[in-house]
């Protein structure tokens, strides 16, 4: 199903209508100044500016009104989230949603976390405004402000003031959440991260257990060359992003991440840094998933975490290809079959990638 419908929009042949990293690559740099993006910071309002102009550049119409800013207050402060809309066919429909934050947690580049997101998102708009054949939903292409602390998963952050005060009465149908999605996955050993093939390439993503509907979409598609996904249950990890308030909401959702590296929430967190083709991969996966999903009804509730298990499995066999029976050793089980398993296993590469 996947293969067909992204047929449609490659069917003129341009290839301006595919995912081009290049564009990810010239928004990273131009969002990522070195002043940053911090809340109430002059980097602040620089980065407004390039969001309201690029969600116009790349064919949004705004969400609410005539403007792509939706300002709050709170704690005595002003912070503005942006919502661009690519229109589908039926705007009665309840839209999709791709998202990620744009602050920064210094006044640093702060590339990966999260300006690299930001450029995907805007790529994903630009290819879905330029099909032929539009989507049956809307997409709502939301770029969230203060996601960093103090505001994480507080009253003022961006997500959660969206999700409560500016959604309208059409809700979302399904939420797909970018945060770190840059950087090669490597394994920190000492002060060093240390390249290990089969975990360059990895992507994390989380909420497969939001939906049945989730997990059978993605254990359906292929993932596109240069990532190899690793699907794991939200709570081992934690609301870690501005997914929490959908998943909260009993919103299907999935959330995108190459996890922590050395560079997190550092002044090294520079653009140079980052890989610029795994982050387009990761757009083309956005744009399968989006396309996927707008023709789903997403019906009935998740029901527990079962129905994602053996795609939880399965993404794991094949990200640890022939090192898996090091990876097992490791992780002190023989195989990879239960609940229990995939447990081990994950916090086993926890402990290897994520650092706090
Ligand atoms: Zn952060």
């Amino acid at each position: 199903m996947i293969a067909k419908t992204l047929n449609l929009l490659r069917s003129d042949g341009n290839p301006k209508n595919n995912i081009q990293t290049a564009n990810i690559k010239r928004d990273t740099y131009d969002l990522c100044l070195p002043e940053g993006r911090k809340v109430n910071t002059v980097g602040h309002r620089t980065a407004e500016d390039f969001v309201r102009r690029r969600l116009q550049e790349v064919g949004c119409v705004p969400y609410r009104g005539d403007s792509y800013d939706l300002p709050y207050e709170g704690g005595g402060l002003s912070f503005i989230n942006f919502a661009g809309v690519v229109p589908g066919k039926d705007s009665s429909l309840s839209p999709l949603l791709i998202g990620a934050h744009y602050d920064s947690v210094i006044c640093a580049p702060c590339a990966d976390d999260n300006g690299v997101a930001v450029a995907v998102c805007l790529e994903v708009a630009r290819v879905l405004g330029e099909a032929e054949e539009p989507l049956d939903r809307d997409v709502i292409i939301a770029i969230f402000d203060a996601e960093e602390p103090p505001f994480f998963c507080g009253p003022n952050m961006g997500s959660r003031r969206f999700y409560h005060e500016q959604l309208d009465e059409r809700g979302v149908h399904f939420a797909l959440i970018h945060d770190l999605i840059g950087h090669d996955v490597s394994l920190p050993l000492g002060n060093q991260d240390v390249s290990v093939s089969f975990l360059k390439e990895a992507l994390f993503i989380m909420g497969a257990e939001s939906h049945p509907q989730l997990s059978t979409t993605l254990a359906q598609s292929d993932a596109p060359k240069g990532i190899k996904i690793g699907a794991t249950l939200n709570r081992y990890v934690g609301d870690m992003s501005d997914h929490g308030v959908f998943r909260e909401n009993g919103v299907p959702y999935l959330f995108c991440s190459c996890g922590m590296w050395a560079h997190y929430h550092q002044p090294t967190d520079t653009p140079d840094r980052l890989n610029y083709t795994k982050s387009a991969s990761i757009a083309q996966l956005s744009l399968q998933l989006l396309e996927t999903i707008d023709k789903l009804s997403l019906e009935g509730s998740a029901n527990g975490e079962d129905h994602s298990l053996a795609y939880e499995i399965a993404s794991f066999k094949k990200l640890m290809g022939p090192l898996l029976p090091i990876v097992l050793k490791k992780a002190h089980i023989s195989e990879l079959k239960t609940r229990h398993d995939i447990e081990q296993v994950v916090s086993l590469l926890m402990s290897m990638t994520l650092r706090h």
